[in-house]
Protein backbone atom coordinates (compact mmCIF):
# COMPACT_ATOMS: atom_id res chain seq x y z
CA UNK A 1 0.00 0.00 0.00
CA UNK A 2 2.67 2.48 0.62
CA UNK A 3 3.64 2.35 -2.75
CA UNK A 4 0.23 2.71 -4.38
CA UNK A 5 0.01 5.66 -6.67
CA UNK A 6 -1.82 8.39 -4.43
CA UNK A 7 -3.11 10.43 -7.48
CA UNK A 8 -3.52 9.08 -11.39
CA UNK A 9 -3.45 11.36 -13.90
CA UNK A 10 -3.95 11.63 -17.64
CA UNK A 11 -2.33 13.90 -20.50
CA UNK A 12 -4.19 15.94 -22.58
CA UNK A 13 -3.95 14.07 -25.80
CA UNK A 14 -5.31 11.47 -23.49
CA UNK A 15 -8.67 13.18 -22.94
CA UNK A 16 -11.37 11.22 -25.01
CA UNK A 17 -12.77 13.33 -27.74
CA UNK A 18 -16.65 11.90 -27.40
CA UNK A 19 -19.42 11.59 -24.96
CA UNK A 20 -20.86 8.20 -24.73
CA UNK A 21 -24.37 7.49 -25.02
CA UNK A 22 -25.66 4.20 -23.03
CA UNK A 23 -28.91 4.01 -24.70
CA UNK A 24 -28.20 1.79 -27.55
CA UNK A 25 -26.42 -0.85 -25.51
CA UNK A 26 -29.16 -1.31 -22.85
CA UNK A 27 -31.29 -5.00 -23.12
CA UNK A 28 -34.49 -1.80 -23.82
CA UNK A 29 -34.98 1.40 -24.44
CA UNK A 30 -36.38 3.47 -22.14
CA UNK A 31 -40.12 4.71 -21.82
CA UNK A 32 -40.46 8.08 -24.00
CA UNK A 33 -40.95 11.35 -22.43
CA UNK A 34 -45.15 12.44 -23.61
CA UNK A 35 -47.23 15.44 -24.60
CA UNK A 36 -48.78 16.60 -21.25
CA UNK A 37 -51.68 16.95 -23.29
CA UNK A 38 -52.17 14.43 -25.63
CA UNK A 39 -50.04 11.77 -24.17
CA UNK A 40 -48.38 11.09 -27.28
CA UNK A 41 -44.70 10.53 -27.37
CA UNK A 42 -42.66 14.10 -27.97
CA UNK A 43 -41.68 15.26 -30.86
CA UNK A 44 -38.18 17.50 -31.71
CA UNK A 45 -40.59 20.04 -32.68
CA UNK A 46 -42.34 19.98 -29.07
CA UNK A 47 -38.85 20.66 -27.49
CA UNK A 48 -37.97 23.04 -30.27
CA UNK A 49 -39.04 26.07 -27.80
CA UNK A 50 -36.80 24.76 -24.69
CA UNK A 51 -33.92 23.92 -26.23
CA UNK A 52 -31.65 24.43 -29.62
CA UNK A 53 -31.41 21.83 -32.00
CA UNK A 54 -28.01 20.39 -31.29
CA UNK A 55 -28.86 19.48 -28.08
CA UNK A 56 -32.21 18.61 -28.97
CA UNK A 57 -30.71 16.19 -31.36
CA UNK A 58 -28.52 14.99 -28.47
CA UNK A 59 -31.46 14.27 -26.46
CA UNK A 60 -32.82 11.39 -28.48
CA UNK A 61 -29.39 10.42 -30.84
CA UNK A 62 -29.42 6.39 -30.99
CA UNK A 63 -25.57 6.98 -32.34
CA UNK A 64 -23.33 5.42 -29.64
CA UNK A 65 -20.67 8.34 -29.41
CA UNK A 66 -21.04 11.40 -29.71
CA UNK A 67 -18.23 13.61 -30.98
CA UNK A 68 -17.30 16.52 -28.19
CA UNK A 69 -17.04 19.78 -30.12
CA UNK A 70 -13.32 21.51 -30.66
CA UNK A 71 -14.31 24.28 -28.68
CA UNK A 72 -15.69 22.65 -26.00
CA UNK A 73 -12.76 20.32 -25.71
CA UNK A 74 -10.54 23.69 -25.45
CA UNK A 75 -12.34 24.56 -22.50
CA UNK A 76 -12.36 21.33 -20.64
CA UNK A 77 -8.93 21.74 -21.46
CA UNK A 78 -8.41 24.39 -18.17
CA UNK A 79 -9.30 21.69 -15.72
CA UNK A 80 -9.82 18.41 -17.64
CA UNK A 81 -8.61 15.43 -17.20
CA UNK A 82 -9.50 15.68 -13.80
CA UNK A 83 -7.49 14.07 -11.32
CA UNK A 84 -8.38 10.22 -10.25
CA UNK A 85 -7.01 9.60 -6.63
CA UNK A 86 -6.60 6.32 -4.57
CA UNK A 87 -7.82 7.31 -1.03
CA UNK A 88 -4.95 5.52 0.65
CA UNK A 89 -4.98 7.72 4.13
CA UNK A 90 -8.92 6.99 4.35
CA UNK A 91 -8.43 3.37 3.62
CA UNK A 92 -5.56 3.19 6.69
CA UNK A 93 -7.80 4.80 8.71
CA UNK A 94 -10.84 2.49 7.79
CA UNK A 95 -8.84 -0.24 8.52
CA UNK A 96 -10.15 -1.63 5.19
CA UNK A 97 -8.31 -4.39 2.73
CA UNK A 98 -10.51 -2.53 0.21
CA UNK A 99 -9.28 -0.20 -2.37
CA UNK A 100 -11.20 3.17 -2.79
CA UNK A 101 -11.14 5.45 -5.88
CA UNK A 102 -12.96 8.97 -5.94
CA UNK A 103 -12.97 10.57 -9.28
CA UNK A 104 -12.66 14.47 -8.23
CA UNK A 105 -14.64 17.21 -10.24
CA UNK A 106 -14.06 19.52 -7.45
CA UNK A 107 -10.84 21.07 -9.43
CA UNK A 108 -13.21 22.78 -12.08
CA UNK A 109 -13.86 26.48 -11.92
CA UNK A 110 -16.89 26.16 -10.17
CA UNK A 111 -16.18 23.18 -8.32
CA UNK A 112 -18.04 20.90 -9.65
CA UNK A 113 -19.26 18.64 -12.04
CA UNK A 114 -21.68 20.91 -13.36
CA UNK A 115 -19.37 22.56 -16.44
CA UNK A 116 -19.27 19.35 -18.02
CA UNK A 117 -22.89 19.99 -19.36
CA UNK A 118 -23.07 23.84 -18.85
CA UNK A 119 -19.91 24.43 -21.05
CA UNK A 120 -21.41 22.49 -24.21
CA UNK A 121 -25.04 24.09 -23.27
CA UNK A 122 -23.85 26.89 -22.73
CA UNK A 123 -21.70 26.43 -26.53
CA UNK A 124 -24.95 25.30 -28.31
CA UNK A 125 -27.03 27.96 -26.84
CA UNK A 126 -24.77 31.00 -27.17
CA UNK A 127 -24.52 30.14 -31.16
CA UNK A 128 -28.31 30.92 -31.18
CA UNK A 129 -27.28 34.56 -29.08
CA UNK A 130 -28.29 33.76 -25.54
CA UNK A 131 -27.32 35.14 -22.55
CA UNK A 132 -27.23 33.37 -19.45
CA UNK A 133 -30.20 33.87 -16.42
CA UNK A 134 -30.11 31.72 -13.43
CA UNK A 135 -33.22 30.57 -11.06
CA UNK A 136 -31.17 29.51 -8.26
CA UNK A 137 -33.67 27.55 -5.19
CA UNK A 138 -34.11 30.15 -2.25
CA UNK A 139 -32.50 27.80 0.05
CA UNK A 140 -29.30 27.55 -1.72
CA UNK A 141 -29.66 31.44 -2.13
CA UNK A 142 -29.80 32.71 1.46
CA UNK A 143 -27.34 29.46 2.79
CA UNK A 144 -24.80 29.88 -0.42
CA UNK A 145 -24.31 33.53 -1.05
CA UNK A 146 -21.16 32.88 -2.56
CA UNK A 147 -22.43 30.66 -4.88
CA UNK A 148 -24.60 33.49 -6.58
CA UNK A 149 -21.58 36.08 -6.31
CA UNK A 150 -19.42 33.38 -8.55
CA UNK A 151 -22.50 33.33 -11.22
CA UNK A 152 -22.78 37.12 -11.28
CA UNK A 153 -18.82 37.39 -11.19
CA UNK A 154 -19.55 35.05 -14.83
CA UNK A 155 -21.84 37.27 -16.65
CA UNK A 156 -25.29 35.74 -14.91
CA UNK A 157 -27.81 37.73 -13.55
CA UNK A 158 -29.45 35.53 -10.46
CA UNK A 159 -32.98 35.17 -9.33
CA UNK A 160 -33.64 33.46 -6.13
CA UNK A 161 -36.80 31.03 -6.71
CA UNK A 162 -39.44 31.64 -6.41
CA UNK A 163 -38.99 35.01 -7.79
CA UNK A 164 -41.25 37.94 -8.46
CA UNK A 165 -40.49 37.53 -12.05
CA UNK A 166 -42.81 34.86 -13.02
CA UNK A 167 -46.36 34.35 -11.78
CA UNK A 168 -46.09 31.10 -10.83
CA UNK A 169 -43.11 32.20 -8.35
CA UNK A 170 -45.44 34.81 -6.94
CA UNK A 171 -48.07 33.07 -6.39
CA UNK A 172 -45.71 30.96 -4.35
CA UNK A 173 -43.74 34.12 -2.09
CA UNK A 174 -47.71 35.50 -1.66
CA UNK A 175 -48.31 32.01 0.54
CA UNK A 176 -45.04 32.34 1.95
CA UNK A 177 -42.91 34.71 1.81
CA UNK A 178 -39.49 32.50 3.33
CA UNK A 179 -40.41 29.72 0.52
CA UNK A 180 -37.42 27.57 0.61
CA UNK A 181 -37.53 27.03 -2.95
CA UNK A 182 -37.25 23.42 -4.72
CA UNK A 183 -35.53 22.35 -8.01
CA UNK A 184 -38.86 21.58 -9.28
CA UNK A 185 -39.83 25.00 -8.85
CA UNK A 186 -37.27 26.46 -10.24
CA UNK A 187 -37.80 24.70 -13.55
CA UNK A 188 -40.84 26.14 -13.69
CA UNK A 189 -40.02 29.18 -13.26
CA UNK A 190 -37.39 28.85 -16.31
CA UNK A 191 -39.33 27.06 -17.95
CA UNK A 192 -42.38 29.76 -18.15
CA UNK A 193 -39.79 31.97 -19.40
CA UNK A 194 -38.76 30.37 -22.40
CA UNK A 195 -42.09 29.28 -23.21
CA UNK A 196 -42.78 33.19 -23.22
CA UNK A 197 -40.13 34.26 -25.64
CA UNK A 198 -38.88 32.54 -28.77
CA UNK A 199 -35.40 34.17 -28.09
CA UNK A 200 -35.11 32.34 -24.88
CA UNK A 201 -34.14 28.82 -24.24
CA UNK A 202 -33.85 26.59 -21.00
CA UNK A 203 -30.74 25.11 -19.68
CA UNK A 204 -30.59 22.72 -17.07
CA UNK A 205 -28.19 21.14 -14.48
CA UNK A 206 -29.24 17.65 -14.20
CA UNK A 207 -31.86 14.97 -15.36
CA UNK A 208 -32.16 15.39 -19.26
CA UNK A 209 -30.33 12.46 -21.60
CA UNK A 210 -28.36 15.24 -22.75
CA UNK A 211 -27.15 16.22 -19.47
CA UNK A 212 -26.52 12.69 -18.28
CA UNK A 213 -24.51 12.11 -22.04
CA UNK A 214 -22.15 15.29 -21.43
CA UNK A 215 -20.90 13.75 -17.63
CA UNK A 216 -19.75 10.88 -19.49
CA UNK A 217 -16.57 12.51 -20.40
CA UNK A 218 -16.00 11.76 -16.50
CA UNK A 219 -16.59 7.80 -16.70
CA UNK A 220 -14.33 7.93 -19.64
CA UNK A 221 -11.31 9.12 -18.01
CA UNK A 222 -11.76 6.89 -15.20
CA UNK A 223 -11.49 3.98 -16.95
CA UNK A 224 -8.35 5.14 -18.56
CA UNK A 225 -6.89 5.83 -15.40
CA UNK A 226 -8.11 2.81 -13.50
CA UNK A 227 -6.30 0.71 -16.59
CA UNK A 228 -3.27 3.07 -15.84
CA UNK A 229 -3.14 1.30 -12.50
CA UNK A 230 -4.48 -2.16 -13.75
CA UNK A 231 -7.84 -2.30 -11.16
CA UNK A 232 -11.40 -3.12 -12.17
CA UNK A 233 -13.74 -1.84 -9.96
CA UNK A 234 -16.12 -4.14 -7.92
CA UNK A 235 -18.22 -1.46 -6.52
CA UNK A 236 -19.45 1.71 -8.23
CA UNK A 237 -21.44 4.34 -6.00
CA UNK A 238 -22.51 7.58 -6.87
CA UNK A 239 -24.81 10.21 -5.20
CA UNK A 240 -28.16 11.16 -7.25
CA UNK A 241 -29.90 13.80 -7.12
CA UNK A 242 -31.33 13.95 -10.79
CA UNK A 243 -28.62 11.78 -11.54
CA UNK A 244 -25.82 13.53 -13.98
CA UNK A 245 -22.90 12.72 -11.77
CA UNK A 246 -23.53 9.32 -11.51
CA UNK A 247 -24.55 8.41 -14.94
CA UNK A 248 -21.69 10.28 -15.77
CA UNK A 249 -19.30 8.32 -14.10
CA UNK A 250 -21.32 4.81 -13.89
CA UNK A 251 -22.59 5.21 -17.81
CA UNK A 252 -19.06 3.93 -19.64
CA UNK A 253 -18.43 1.35 -16.96
CA UNK A 254 -22.09 -0.15 -17.68
CA UNK A 255 -21.07 -0.44 -21.09
CA UNK A 256 -17.94 -2.41 -19.90
CA UNK A 257 -20.52 -4.69 -18.07
CA UNK A 258 -22.88 -5.17 -20.60
CA UNK A 259 -19.99 -6.19 -22.45
CA UNK A 260 -19.07 -8.64 -20.23
CA UNK A 261 -15.51 -7.29 -19.52
CA UNK A 262 -16.11 -6.49 -16.03
CA UNK A 263 -18.96 -7.00 -13.20
CA UNK A 264 -19.09 -4.05 -10.92
CA UNK A 265 -22.13 -3.56 -8.55
CA UNK A 266 -23.80 -0.47 -9.34
CA UNK A 267 -25.00 1.58 -6.50
CA UNK A 268 -26.95 5.14 -6.50
CA UNK A 269 -27.22 6.89 -3.34
CA UNK A 270 -29.72 9.10 -2.49
CA UNK A 271 -31.02 11.36 0.86
CA UNK A 272 -33.06 9.87 3.03
CA UNK A 273 -35.17 13.29 2.90
CA UNK A 274 -35.29 12.92 -0.70
CA UNK A 275 -35.42 9.32 -1.57
CA UNK A 276 -37.06 9.00 -4.98
CA UNK A 277 -35.81 5.55 -5.82
CA UNK A 278 -36.08 3.60 -2.34
CA UNK A 279 -39.54 5.46 -1.44
CA UNK A 280 -40.82 6.98 -5.08
CA UNK A 281 -42.78 5.34 -7.70
CA UNK A 282 -41.81 4.50 -11.37
CA UNK A 283 -44.67 6.14 -13.30
CA UNK A 284 -44.83 9.23 -15.43
CA UNK A 285 -45.13 12.68 -13.80
CA UNK A 286 -44.07 16.31 -14.42
CA UNK A 287 -40.40 17.21 -14.32
CA UNK A 288 -41.33 20.56 -12.75
CA UNK A 289 -43.90 21.66 -9.85
CA UNK A 290 -46.25 23.95 -11.63
CA UNK A 291 -46.60 20.72 -14.47
CA UNK A 292 -44.86 22.29 -17.37
CA UNK A 293 -42.30 20.23 -18.72
CA UNK A 294 -43.58 16.90 -21.13
CA UNK A 295 -44.29 13.94 -18.96
CA UNK A 296 -41.29 11.73 -18.28
CA UNK A 297 -41.17 7.86 -16.88
CA UNK A 298 -39.09 8.30 -13.83
CA UNK A 299 -38.61 7.44 -9.98
CA UNK A 300 -40.97 10.44 -8.29
CA UNK A 301 -42.19 11.47 -5.30
CA UNK A 302 -44.74 13.49 -6.73
CA UNK A 303 -43.81 17.10 -8.83
CA UNK A 304 -45.35 18.88 -5.94
CA UNK A 305 -43.15 17.47 -2.94
CA UNK A 306 -41.06 20.35 -1.92
CA UNK A 307 -38.04 18.38 0.29
CA UNK A 308 -36.93 19.72 3.07
CA UNK A 309 -34.08 22.11 3.13
CA UNK A 310 -31.24 19.40 3.91
CA UNK A 311 -28.10 20.61 3.35
CA UNK A 312 -27.51 18.51 -0.10
CA UNK A 313 -29.45 20.97 -2.01
CA UNK A 314 -28.44 19.51 -5.44
CA UNK A 315 -30.07 16.24 -4.60
CA UNK A 316 -33.64 18.25 -3.48
CA UNK A 317 -35.15 16.49 -6.30
CA UNK A 318 -38.52 15.37 -6.25
CA UNK A 319 -37.29 12.88 -9.55
CA UNK A 320 -34.47 10.81 -10.71
CA UNK A 321 -33.51 10.99 -14.27
CA UNK A 322 -35.52 8.73 -16.61
CA UNK A 323 -32.47 7.29 -18.19
CA UNK A 324 -31.50 6.13 -14.58
CA UNK A 325 -35.12 4.68 -13.12
CA UNK A 326 -34.57 3.31 -16.54
CA UNK A 327 -31.47 1.17 -15.60
CA UNK A 328 -32.48 1.14 -12.29
CA UNK A 329 -35.77 -0.74 -13.11
CA UNK A 330 -33.58 -3.06 -15.69
CA UNK A 331 -31.85 -4.22 -12.04
CA UNK A 332 -28.56 -2.73 -13.90
CA UNK A 333 -28.17 -0.46 -10.43
CA UNK A 334 -29.17 -0.22 -6.70
CA UNK A 335 -30.16 1.99 -4.90
CA UNK A 336 -29.67 3.31 -1.06
CA UNK A 337 -31.07 6.41 1.02
CA UNK A 338 -28.70 7.62 3.95
CA UNK A 339 -29.52 10.47 5.97
CA UNK A 340 -27.32 13.11 6.46
CA UNK A 341 -25.22 12.97 9.64
CA UNK A 342 -24.06 9.73 8.12
CA UNK A 343 -23.08 11.90 5.78
CA UNK A 344 -21.31 14.40 7.31
CA UNK A 345 -19.65 12.26 9.70
CA UNK A 346 -17.98 10.45 6.76
CA UNK A 347 -17.05 13.45 5.17
CA UNK A 348 -15.23 14.61 8.24
CA UNK A 349 -13.60 11.27 8.51
CA UNK A 350 -12.46 12.28 4.77
CA UNK A 351 -11.29 15.67 5.07
CA UNK A 352 -9.43 14.53 7.94
CA UNK A 353 -7.65 11.79 6.07
CA UNK A 354 -7.74 12.69 2.46
CA UNK A 355 -7.66 16.34 3.21
CA UNK A 356 -10.61 17.53 0.55
CA UNK A 357 -13.86 19.00 1.66
CA UNK A 358 -16.36 17.47 0.08
CA UNK A 359 -19.66 19.28 -1.24
CA UNK A 360 -22.66 18.02 0.73
CA UNK A 361 -24.33 16.46 -1.87
CA UNK A 362 -20.87 13.80 -2.29
CA UNK A 363 -21.08 13.33 1.18
CA UNK A 364 -23.84 10.65 0.08
CA UNK A 365 -21.12 8.74 -1.90
CA UNK A 366 -18.65 9.23 0.42
CA UNK A 367 -20.69 7.10 3.48
CA UNK A 368 -21.72 5.06 0.98
CA UNK A 369 -18.25 3.90 0.05
CA UNK A 370 -17.00 3.85 3.80
CA UNK A 371 -20.09 1.49 4.55
CA UNK A 372 -18.90 -0.62 2.19
CA UNK A 373 -14.93 -0.63 3.08
CA UNK A 374 -15.53 -1.49 6.26
CA UNK A 375 -18.04 -4.42 5.27
CA UNK A 376 -15.11 -5.28 3.58
CA UNK A 377 -12.82 -5.02 7.12
CA UNK A 378 -15.55 -7.30 8.53
CA UNK A 379 -15.22 -9.88 5.56
CA UNK A 380 -11.69 -9.72 4.28
CA UNK A 381 -12.85 -8.86 0.87
CA UNK A 382 -10.13 -6.92 -1.17
CA UNK A 383 -13.17 -5.10 -2.87
CA UNK A 384 -12.34 -2.16 -5.69
CA UNK A 385 -14.19 0.74 -4.83
CA UNK A 386 -14.99 3.92 -7.26
CA UNK A 387 -16.76 6.58 -6.93
CA UNK A 388 -17.05 10.56 -7.87
CA UNK A 389 -16.28 13.01 -5.40
CA UNK A 390 -18.09 15.80 -7.67
CA UNK A 391 -17.66 18.80 -5.83
CA UNK A 392 -15.67 20.43 -3.71
CA UNK A 393 -17.91 22.12 -0.32
CA UNK A 394 -15.52 25.52 0.04
CA UNK A 395 -19.33 27.49 0.15
CA UNK A 396 -21.08 24.75 2.47
CA UNK A 397 -19.31 25.92 5.23
CA UNK A 398 -23.00 26.74 6.88
CA UNK A 399 -23.91 23.35 7.04
CA UNK A 400 -20.42 21.89 8.17
CA UNK A 401 -20.76 24.48 10.96
CA UNK A 402 -24.06 23.11 12.60
CA UNK A 403 -22.61 19.72 12.06
CA UNK A 404 -19.72 20.63 14.13
CA UNK A 405 -21.86 22.22 16.40
CA UNK A 406 -23.58 19.42 16.74
CA UNK A 407 -27.32 21.47 15.76
CA UNK A 408 -27.35 19.03 12.84
CA UNK A 409 -30.38 16.51 12.53
CA UNK A 410 -31.78 13.64 10.29
CA UNK A 411 -35.04 15.03 8.99
CA UNK A 412 -37.82 12.40 8.96
CA UNK A 413 -39.47 12.08 5.86
CA UNK A 414 -43.52 11.41 6.56
CA UNK A 415 -45.22 8.40 3.98
CA UNK A 416 -48.12 10.66 4.51
CA UNK A 417 -46.03 13.20 3.00
CA UNK A 418 -45.04 10.94 0.01
CA UNK A 419 -48.59 9.92 -0.44
CA UNK A 420 -50.12 13.60 -0.41
CA UNK A 421 -47.50 14.71 -3.10
CA UNK A 422 -48.47 11.51 -5.21
CA UNK A 423 -52.24 11.87 -5.77
CA UNK A 424 -51.66 15.19 -7.46
CA UNK A 425 -49.52 12.79 -10.31
CA UNK A 426 -51.29 12.06 -13.23
CA UNK A 427 -53.15 9.27 -13.91
CA UNK A 428 -52.23 7.92 -17.76
C1 LIG B 1 -26.01 19.52 -8.79
C2 LIG B 1 -25.13 18.70 -7.96
C3 LIG B 1 -25.47 17.38 -7.61
C4 LIG B 1 -26.77 16.73 -7.98
O1 LIG B 1 -26.98 16.55 -9.34
P1 LIG B 1 -26.74 15.18 -10.09
O2 LIG B 1 -27.36 15.44 -11.41
O3 LIG B 1 -27.45 14.10 -9.35
O4 LIG B 1 -25.28 14.96 -10.16
C5 LIG B 1 -24.59 16.65 -6.87
N1 LIG B 1 -23.43 17.17 -6.46
C6 LIG B 1 -23.05 18.42 -6.76
C7 LIG B 1 -21.73 18.92 -6.27
C8 LIG B 1 -23.88 19.23 -7.53
O5 LIG B 1 -23.51 20.48 -7.83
Amino acid sequence: MGDAPHKILLDESEMPTAWYNVIPDLPAPPPPPLHPGTHEPVGPDDLAPLFPMALIEQEVTGERYVDIPGEVLDVYRIWRPSPLFRATRLERELGTPARIYYKYEGVSPAGSHKPNTSVPQAFYNHREGMECEVWQVAASYRSKPYRRTMMEIWGATVHSSPSEVTEFGRSLLAEDPNHPGSLGIAISEAVAMAVADPATRYALGSVLNHVLLHQTIIGEEALLQLAKVGDVPDVLVGCTGGGSNFGGLAFPFLREKLAGKMNPTIRCVEPAACPSLTKGEYRYDFGDTAGMTPLMKMHTLGHGFIPDAIHAGGLRYHGMSPLVSHIYELGLAEAIAIPQRECFAGALTFARTEGIVPAPEPTHAIAAAIREALACKESGEEKVILTALCGHGHLDMAAYEQYLSGEMVDLDLSDDAIAAAMAEVPVL
